[in-house]
């Protein structure tokens, strides 16, 4: 049987040392700062920012909100990032997506100052950590250090390579020593390279995507993806009930990655603003 690595008890970890740095920067003058964008009125966007402004309230983060309408021109989003870039009270700049079709998000997400980029998209993993990680994967990491996982030395199998997820985790598995094998839709005989993985991380998109028979016996499968099930139920990437009992450790879905990603955004804003304060 698996061991089951939890994200709940990892984020928690990682939100009492943001909470503690917080307290820091609080008593030091420093409220710190996250300014989040929505354009449009996508239901399931309007949740995610509203998470996101809850546990930055949780934390005695402020938070601000700007609203853009569907019809709004990149020349006016560029506008309002470039004014919050500007901004010395914003600590960290988020730009909630995806973006309404017209809009370019490579363009929008590369605006964000980088000392500011608190969703990571415009880090260079190479610049030996000063840059915002991506939050995913970032979080993947934190899991891996909570279970006493190092990737030092072991195949590192990713199945995804999408600039959200799946690059930069084969970056930061890479830059913790860890021999790794990205793979995607056009990996020829994907069973045969997963199955050599000690670290083998799924971020397809596809549910159940990862069986039993591409997981080498005892593999450490983290399941990143996130996936609606015909009855709504979330599903991941992993087909966890055949996997599971192949598994040395294996995340839940849900449970499992999810709640690291909020956690790493809270992280991150707080890094943000201690950067940018000096304290
Ligand atoms: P994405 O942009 O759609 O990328 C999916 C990747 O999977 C692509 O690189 C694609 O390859 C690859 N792929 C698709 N079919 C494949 C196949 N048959 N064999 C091998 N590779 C295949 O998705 P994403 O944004 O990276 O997200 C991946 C999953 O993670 C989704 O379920 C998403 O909801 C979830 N997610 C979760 C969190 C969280 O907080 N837990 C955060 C972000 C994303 P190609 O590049 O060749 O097309």
């Amino acid at each position: 049987m698996a061991t089951l690595i939890r994200g709940k008890e990892v984020a928690a970890e990682v939100l009492k040392a943001a909470k503690n740095d917080v307290d820091a920067l609080l008593a030091q003058g420093v409220m710190p700062c996250l300014a989040v964008i929505l354009v449009g009125d996508d239901p399931a966007s309007r949740v995610y920012v509203n998470k996101k402004k809850e546990k930055c309230e949780e934390l005695g983060i402020r938070s601000l909100e700007y609203k853009l309408p569907a019809e709004a021109t990149q020349e006016e989003l560029l506008r309002l990032i470039g004014e919050l870039n500007g901004d010395k009270s914003v600590h960290g700049i988020l730009c909630q997506l995806p973006l309404p079709k017209h809009l370019d998000e490579q363009l929008t997400v590369r605006a964000v100052a980088r000392e500011k980029d608190v969703d990571g998209f415009t880090c260079l993993i190479s610049s030996g950590g000063e840059d915002l990680m991506p939050c995913t994967p970032a979080g993947v990491m934190e899991m891996l250090k909570f279970a006493g996982i190092s990737p030092r030395g072991k195949k590192c199998c990713v199945i995804g390579r999408s600039n959200i997820v799946g690059k930069p985790m084969a970056m930061l598995l890479l830059g913790a020593d860890g021999t790794v094998t990205v793979c995607h839709s056009k990996t020829e005989n994907l069973p045969a390279v997963t199955r050599e993985a000690d670290i083998l991380i799924a971020a397809v998109g596809k549910p159940r995507f990862v069986t039993a028979d591409m997981v080498k016996d005892g593999a450490v499968v983290i399941d990143v993806g996130v996936n609606r099930g015909a009855d709504g139920k979330l599903l991941g990437d992993v087909d966890f009930d055949a996997v599971e009992p192949k598994a040395s450790y294996i995340t839940p879905v849900p449970g499992g990655v999810g709640p690291m990603t909020i956690a790493m955004l809270m992280k991150n804003t707080v890094r943000a603003a201690k950067a940018q304060s000096r304290v």
